[in-house]
């Protein structure tokens, strides 16, 4: 279960490369793709969709025997995108010696200083050219080696480096890319890479989305390989526990409930995108599944009130060397399992009667569920629950695994919490 994990994360470096990764594994389990610009047509009970939003976001839906008007939907949501940095357009920069190095700006809130000293490299989508200016081709671009760094500067330039250095996003977070060996590479390293990754003619490149990911594979580490290590958890590990989920849900026979499995793009940037938790997508989706049924716009509004959704987002876990940064009864840890996330001003959507909801699911799956609340002094996150509420009102609950140094470049979670979480889910969908 835990190997799956890893190989599911360092196929995903970026939001794109993972929605390609689920579209890999629902097809392998015989889910159908839907094109949202056409008719979706009959959704007999049983059967297996998804579809996509800007190659970026993914819902993914088995059809269930009980009417939706009567039996919801059962929904898991969780995220595809985590902090790294996107490749600004023009991006060479070449200093000294023909050194280039790549112009860069934050995606969403990295832990910037742990992006230094490590082998990085690309990811994203290429734009090309087609014969219709309106639609022109999208290709996946992973490249799968070591093909950056940003490297820090030397302690001897800099004595006060371990006491806490203050980074410019612009100066400092920049990535070596290579040397010009010829006249005829200036300006063009990028674009190399990506004409030969591709095999495509550079005249043919409009343009990209590209992302720096960190190149150094996933892996478990501890004296009984208890932790996981990786980029991303935040928030592959909950979007692969739900895909598992939905996966092992359909292995059980057939769906009583519909069963959905929705992932956001763009929730480190606030979510407010056509393929963020804050687009009206996913419900126009969910209307549609009801109409396409033959239902109304009243069996539609009544299968919102029937639903239930869990909105899986990874939760901090306890740092032991950082005690008291964390709320003195509710502090999450490591293996404990699940986590339900509360908050008094309301960021996150669980309340007493959702919690319930979950906690119950958790103790019928014989899996240990936590509950974190932040220090009173300290401000905390938010996430996608109540971003969706204001185009979907559903009752859920915010939770997700607890996890180490969340947006740094590696995180660290637990291996038995990947395999609760599963159980969790698969509870749920079939409950
Ligand atoms: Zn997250």
């Amino acid at each position: 279960m835990i190997t799956r994990l890893l190989q599911l994360l360092d196929a995903s470096p970026v939001n794109f490369l993972a929605v390609k990764t689920l579209e890999t594994e629902l097809q392998r389990a015989g889910f159908e793709p839907l094109d949202a610009a056409l008719p979706l047509g009959a959704m007999p009970q049983g059967r297996q969709f998804y579809v996509k939003k800007n190659d970026s976001s993914l819902y993914a839906f088995r059809i269930g025997r009980r009417p939706l008007s009567e039996a919801g939907f059962h929904i898991i949501c969780a995220h595809c995108d985590s902090p790294t940095f996107r490749i600004k357009p023009n991006a060479e920069m070449t200093g000294e010696g023909g050194i280039v190095r790549l112009n860069t700006e934050v995606y969403g809130g990295p832990i910037m200083s742990t992006w230094f000293d490590r082998p990085l490299s690309l990811a994203g989508r290429v734009i090309l050219r087609s014969s219709d200016p309106m639609r022109p081709q999208t290709r996946l671009l992973h490249v799968q080696r070591p093909l950056l760094q940003i490297s820090n500067l030397a302690i001897h330039f800099n004595r006060q480096v371990n006491d806490g250095v203050k980074l410019s996003k612009q100066k400092d977070m920049l990535p070596l890319l290579g040397v010009v060996s010829e006249e005829l590479e200036r300006g063009c390293l990028l674009m190399n890479v990506i004409t030969e990754e591709l095999r495509v003619a550079a005249e043919d490149v409009l343009d990209f989305d590209l992302y720096l990911y960190d190149a150094t594979p996933a892996c478990t580490f501890g004296v009984h390989d208890e932790f996981i290590s990786s980029g991303r958890l935040d928030d592959l590990s909950m979007v692969f526990a739900g895909l598992d989920a939905l996966l092992m849900a359909g292995s059980r026979g057939e769906a009583e409930t519909t069963q959905v499995l929705a992932i956001f793009d763009n929730e480190e940037t606030g979510s407010q995108t056509k393929q963020g938790a804050g687009s009206p997508f996913l419900a126009s989706i969910l209307q549609r599944i009801v109409l396409s049924q033959g239902g109304s716009q009243e069996d539609y509004l009544r299968a919102v009130e029937q639903a239930f959704m869990v909105s899986a987002d990874n939760a901090h876990a306890w740092h032991p060397n950082y005690s008291e940064k964390y709320d003195p009864t509710n502090h999450p840890v490591l293996g404990g399992g699940p986590v339900i996330k509360f908050n008094a001003a309301q960021k996150y959507a669980s309340d007493a009667a959702s919690a319930a909801v979950f906690s119950e699911l958790c103790r019928l799956a014989g899996v240990p569920c936590q509950r974190f609340v932040n220090h009173s002094d300290v401000a905390g996150g938010s996430t996608l629950g109540n971003i969706l509420a204001s185009s979907l009102p559903l009752r859920g609950v915010d939770m997700g695994n607890p996890i180490l140094a969340m947006h740094s470049a590696r995180e660290t979670g637990a291996v038995r919490d990947h395999e609760y979480c599963i159980r969790a889910f698969t509870q749920f969908y079939l409950s």
